[in-house]
């Protein structure tokens, strides 16, 4: 057995984890950020405390260590969190402090790459032996499986797929660019590209309009709108789907992976985003007749991050 943590800007989640990477219990706490690496390590500590009593006084099997997922860059030792604007954190090595608070050996990881590998152990890559993973949420995460293991580069840096350059956009990223992936590809990116045709009067007869008037819009809504054929919706659903076949064709070139999968909230939008993505993917990819990278949606959904996680200690330990 292990744990899983999944610690977010919003939501701590910790999960008892077993070997096939199946949670068997859960609980979660407010992260409440921006707190102290220690403060927010002491609820982390609590709550793997009362799962691991649980699992003990049901006789679940022995908890092998932890694993813990972060919303920021981690070094290539597994320990330290370099950054972490979402929780107000500088450098702290995150391992150390855990290990102390609660006894197990304990390995911390980039969410984004722990979504990759719980695709790895028991979603949409299983058997892959190259995969990427695109998560498109408030920005654009993603997380890369080379020879069947997680590529984390040489510094732990590695594969920040959301601040991809593609081109010039009308505002910058949070990163300080201008140009990033997740500017065009995030729910964010949507959202804003929407918002901008609206205030330019394009199609002010939309029904997008008069969503955005009654009380703004989000990504579904952009969706579900274009679904109906609602103009302006349709220009900003064609320009997401360009810039993420781009994005998505890129990767292809470059590393020619068996399977991509499109996870996060913009992927709810189901086939229909699917059929646009691949629409437009040959255009982005040099050899267009050979293409065979399987296009799929992430299985684990909002337990990715507590599944990898658990599956983070498997591997390791
Ligand atoms: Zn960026």
């Amino acid at each position: 057995m292990y744990i899983g943590v999944d610690l977010g800007g919003t939501n701590i989640a910790v999960g008892l984890v077993d070997e096939a990477g199946k949670i068997i219990k859960s609980a979660s706490t407010p992260t409440n950020a921006p707190r102290s690496a220690e403060e927010i390590a002491k609820d982390i500590a609590g709550l793997c405390k009362s799962i691991s009593e649980e699992a003990e006084a049901e006789n679940l099997g022995k908890i092998e260590g932890i694993g813990v997922g972060v919303p920021g860059p981690v070094d290539e030792k597994l320990a330290s969190v370099y950054v972490c604007v979402n929780l107000g954190w500088d450098e702290v090595n995150l391992k150390a402090i855990l290990e102390e608070m609660t006894g197990y050996p304990v390995f911390i990881d980039n969410d984004a790459n722990l979504a990759a590998l719980a695709e790895l152990e028991v979603g949409a890559f299983k058997g892959a032996q190259n995969a990427i993973l695109f998560t498109l949420g408030t920005g654009v995460g993603g997380g890369v499986v080379t020879d069947g293991h997680i590529y984390r580069g040489s510094h732990g840096l590695g594969t920040e797929l959301g601040h991809l350059y593609m081109g010039e956009n009308f505002y910058d990223c949070n990163c300080g660019k201008n140009g990033c992936l997740e500017t065009f590809a995030s729910a964010t990116a949507i959202i804003k590209h929407a918002e901008k045709l609206i205030i330019d009067k394009v199609y002010p007869e939309s029904e997008l309009n008069r969503l955005y008037n009654q009380h703004g819009l989000n990504a579904k809504a952009i969706f579900d709108c274009a679904k109906d054929g609602d103009a302006l919706a349709v220009i900003a659903v064609e320009r997401y789907t360009k810039y993420l076949a781009a994005g998505i064709g890129n990767m292809i070139n470059l590393l020619d992976p068996d399977v991509i999968a499109l996870g996060g909230g913009v992927a709810y939008a189901g086939e229909y985003l699917m059929n646009k993505i691949n629409e437009k993917l040959p255009y982005f990819t040099l050899m267009k007749d050979k293409v065979s990278t399987e296009l799929k949606f992430a299985a684990t959904g909002n337990d990715a991050g507590v599944i990898g996680a658990g599956m983070l200690a498997k591997t390791e330990l």
